[in-house]
């Protein structure tokens, strides 16, 4: 099955009635919240959502989201490509009151009676964003290391050749 682009007008509280399952794409153009933060995208992002009531007859929708991210690594400022998987439990709510009252374990999610999945997809990869992205090795560290070394290498040069006891030896011999 060819998986599509995710609907944008959808009723997530009659999903959730009939426990159903939604996947989908998102391109890049529709996610202008990321765009604007400077988040580039390296390829569309894939989601997949599934909707059911628990025994509290509240609606969950439970949201897996992957996508890469393509960012800025904050020790070396090289570039650095990110997969993010973003998993939430949420609960459709209609307001923050009901939101509040939600127990443990479920995320808010406040929506009217349609909702669109792609700005939902959006919310959850920039919720899924780090604030500081580094690489997994020790890209910074050798790049210091490797600045540390040649430097007091560098002074040793200097002064040895203007070291006035190698002057005093030249002048003895
Ligand atoms: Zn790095």
């Amino acid at each position: 099955m060819k998986i599509g682009p995710l609907p944008t007008e959808l009723d997530l509280r009659s999903l959730a009635v009939r426990g159903a399952q939604v996947e989908g794409i998102v391109a890049e153009e529709s996610l202008p919240r990321l765009r604007q933060a400077g988040i580039e995208m390296a390829g569309p992002v894939a989601a997949a959502f599934s909707f059911e009531r628990d025994e509290s007859g509240r609606y969950i929708v439970v949201a897996a989201i992957q996508a890469t991210v393509l960012m800025i690594c904050q020790r070396c400022l090289g570039p650095i490509s990110l997969d993010l998987n973003a998993r939430s439990n949420m609960a459709c709510v209609w307001d923050d009151q009901e939101a509040v009252a939600l127990p443990a374990g479920y995320e808010p999610l406040i929506v009217g009676q349609v909702a669109n999945l792609r700005e939902i997809a959006e919310e959850e990869i920039l919720l899924a964003i780090p604030v500081s992205p580094l690489h997994a090795e020790d890209c910074g560290t050798s790049e210091q290391k490797a600045a540390l070394e040649s430097e007091p290498a560098a002074k040793k040069e200097v002064s040895d050749r203007d070291s006035p006891f190698a002057v005093l030896e030249k002048l003895k011999t």
